[in-house]
């Protein structure tokens, strides 16, 4: 039967806070094979995506604008006639100013099935995180959404400013901080009044938002004194002045603060998240991440022959994923291990286990390292054949030990890759002055962080420019060990313990204004 699925989904991101995609954006990514993404998107939003997926950004596509079009609609043809599914990421709403119109057409004439999923519009976002209403019963009955920006080759204003002039509720201008003068222009010689309530708001819904207010006649100066810079939105109205003083977002207790998030990828997301719903710009680099391993042939001989094995160990969460994965990737599934004893190095190895329904025949009591496992095994494993998964570099001790007594086959499951990348765009970010905190997670990422820093970061850390937060006293003593200062030390040492020393390092900021 020929697919009746759609085979590209245009899918509104919304205005930026990773937390306004739809659902069904997040379905739709998890299952793309590759997503095409506006400039805007931001990276977090990816993150929904398969690790396999291939994201591609339309500004690094061949041709400059306005040429580049053709060949975002060659590429989403091309991708969607091969079979793959097509996700094309587009800032806020498709269909608000983001020629989701053309790619339809385009996707229309050449005969290909689409869906389009809308996002939370910059217009509905900067309504909401700026608390201010865009109807109001008594100072707006309805708001229309605006472009500042005609196409180039259209001859003259099609924006018929006489009749935008008289509309009776709130403007929103999308596109139009460049041309900010000459719209303020146009609506007054059209007979708006100069002292209509106005409003610039850059970056809308994330920890980087900035505002200004001022009567229309004095908006762009404002704009232009605050260094308010396009992309933006002006928004023209009586409904602005009802506004709240500060909004709920900008009260969030660490609103604008930029903070450096130092953890491997897959551990990070639970902590960007919080200090994002805290109102921080969050900044990620990872340290110390997994991959899969380059050869897997070891392994997939293993799942093969694991009817030759008697016990499977695992010492680590991620060992157990990367197993279990694969072994489903070969076309098996959980029945292959039926017969297998399973022993797990400590309590969360365990747990991961039982996420699949799988439990730990041993597990060591107290001490959840190599010895430990090694000890609670001994006893029950002479003579016996048992497969190890793990990481390409773990401690020896471990097959050493059991290999005294039985049969031991020992498989990488995954490669670890440690340290930082020295190279990450986030130490131009820090050079440049663009992150305040740093919060290391363990004395390890602390040494890596450091080391990869160079005299330049160095001298921001020792200026008290840039303030390193540490998880514990432990890391805390590594930092200072290393003749750098540390600003505030977790006293519980976890990542909302870290959080913690933030916010009031944050709200003695405030204070202290
Ligand atoms: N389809 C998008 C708009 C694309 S046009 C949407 O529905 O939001 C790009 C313009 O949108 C920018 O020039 C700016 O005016 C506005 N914009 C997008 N995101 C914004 C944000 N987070 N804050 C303020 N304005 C934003």
């Amino acid at each position: 039967m020929e697919s009746i699925e759609p085979q590209v989904y245009i899918v509104g991101a919304g205005p930026g806070a990773p937390g306004l995609l739809t659902l069904r954006a997040v379905e739709l990514l998890a299952r793309a094979d590759v997503v095409l993404y506006d400039q805007l998107v931001p990276q977090r939003l990816l993150d929904h995506a398969k690790p396999t997926a291939e994201l591609i950004c339309v500004r690094d596509l061949p041709g400059t604008h306005p040429d580049k079009y053709p060949h975002i609609h060659t590429l989403l043809i091309e991708r969607a006639r091969a079979g793959q599914v097509v996700v094309r990421l587009k800032g806020g709403d498709p269909f608000i100013f983001g020629r989701g119109g053309e790619e339809t057409e385009m996707l229309r004439a050449a005969g290909i099935r689409y869906e389009i999923v809308p996002g939370v519009t910059a217009a509905l976002a900067a309504a909401a995180y700026l608390d201010l209403p865009l109807t109001h019963r008594h100072y707006a009955s309805g708001v229309a959404f605006i472009t500042g920006h005609e196409l180039p080759t259209k001859s003259g204003n099609r924006i018929d400013y006489s009749a935008i002039a008289k509309f009776p509720g709130t403007l929103v201008i999308y596109m139009g901080i460049s041309r900010l003068p000459m719209i303020v222009a146009e609506l007054l010689k059209h007979g708006m009044n100069p002292t209509t309530p106005a409003a610039v708001v850059e970056r809308a819904s994330t920890g980087d938002m900035r505002t200004i207010s001022a009567t229309l006649a004095d908006i762009d100066n404002a704009r232009r004194l605050a260094g308010l810079e396009a992309p933006g939105l002006v928004i023209v109205g009586e409904a602005v002045e009802q506004r709240a003083a500060m909004s709920w977002f900008e009260a969030k207790p660490l609103f604008g603060k930029r903070v450096l998030v130092t953890r491997p990828r897959h551990q990070a997301g639970p902590m960007l998240a919080r200090l994002e719903e805290l109102g921080a710009v969050t900044h990620l680099l990872p340290t110390m991440d997994i991959r899969k391993p380059a050869d897997l042939s070891a392994l997939d001989r293993a799942i093969d022959n694991l009817a030759h094995f008697d016990w499977l160990g695992f010492t680590s969460v991620n060992g157990v994923h990367a197993f279990v994965e694969r072994l489903l990737a070969r076309g098996r599934d959980l029945r292959a291990l039926g017969h297998l004893k399973l022993a797990a190095i400590g309590p969360s190895t365990a747990a991961v286990l039982r996420e699949y329904h799988l439990t730990a025949d041993v597990v060591p009591k107290e001490n959840y390292s190599s010895e430990g496992l090694v000890a609670s095994l001994s006893p029950l494993v002479a003579g016996k054949k048992i497969l190890l998964a793990r990481a390409n570099r773990g401690r020896d001790l471990l097959p050493a030990e059991l290999a005294k007594i039985a049969e031991v086959v020992q498989v990488t499951v995954y490669d670890q890759i440690d340290g930082v990348d020295a190279k990450d765009q986030v130490f131009d970010a820090l050079r440049r002055g663009e992150i305040e905190f740093v919060t290391l997670t363990s004395s390890n990422i602390a040494r890596g962080f450091l080391a990869a820093c160079d005299h330049i970061i160095h001298g921001r850390i020792r200026r008290g420019e840039l303030k390193l937060v540490a998880i514990s006293r432990e890391t805390g003593s590594v930092v200072r060990e290393l003749g750098f200062p540390v600003v505030a030390e977790a006293t519980t040492a976890t990542s909302e313990g870290l959080i913690s020393e933030l916010i009031r390092l944050a709200s003695s900021d405030r204070g202290g204004r």
